[in-house]
């Protein structure tokens, strides 16, 4: 099973992710925790992620693409996977076709789930994340709005999408999920 999870921030990929990797014993993929790992072990990427994460921006293309890239072929991943918070922008995307091409694997599921932008700085008000503030979190919602929901398109007319509404009790929510998947 090859998954992406597709919202804007506080959509809660990640909470709904957690009960994917508990039901089918596949890794989540979350580029979010693996770039504020890096940033808490002060490496290179930490270092030139660090600030555009700071002020709610994408990092650049060409570093997501090569984490994903690297992850990817770690042996967990044979079974499948689900990719959280990635891919965020069109190039992203069309870099994961390649890479799964590669070998001989492609997504079969887009799940986006559905938020108003009201409902997401109400929750993010309770999370207390650096990058959580009202004003990184309007910074991080417009980087979605522009950069990342035309993704929507790309993967409908790929027959991909799926739609979730995201507002809801948790087990609603991930029954949908699961009807949206086939399981
Ligand atoms: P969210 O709560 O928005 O889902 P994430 O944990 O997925 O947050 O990501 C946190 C931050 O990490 C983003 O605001 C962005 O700066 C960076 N980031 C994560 N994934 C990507 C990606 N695929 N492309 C570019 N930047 C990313």
């Amino acid at each position: 099973m090859h998954l992406v999870f597709f919202g804007p921030p506080g959509a809660g990929k990640g909470t709904q992710a957690q009960r994917i990797v508990a039901d089918f014993g596949i890794p989540q993929i979350s580029t979010g925790d693996i770039l504020r790992a890096a940033v808490a072990n002060g490496t290179t990427l930490g270092k030139q992620a660090g600030p555009l994460m700071a002020a709610g921006k994408l990092v650049p293309d060409e570093l997501v693409i090569g984490i994903v890239e690297e992850r990817l072929k770690e042996p967990d991943c044979k079974k499948g996977f689900l990719l959280d918070g990635f891919p965020r922008t069109i190039p992203q995307a069309q870099s994961l076709e390649v890479v799964l091409q590669k070998q001989d694997k492609r997504i079969e599921h887009v799940v986006s789930l559905e938020v108003a932008d009201e409902v997401i700085q109400e929750r993010m008000k309770g999370r207390g994340r650096a990058d959580d503030s009202p004003e990184t979190v309007q910074k991080r919602l417009d980087e979605f709005r522009k950069l990342t929901a035309p993704l929507k398109a790309y993967y409908q007319e790929r027959g991909l999408l799926r739609t979730i509404n995201g507002v809801g009790s948790l087990d609603e929510i991930y029954a949908s999920i699961k009807q949206s998947i086939g399981r």
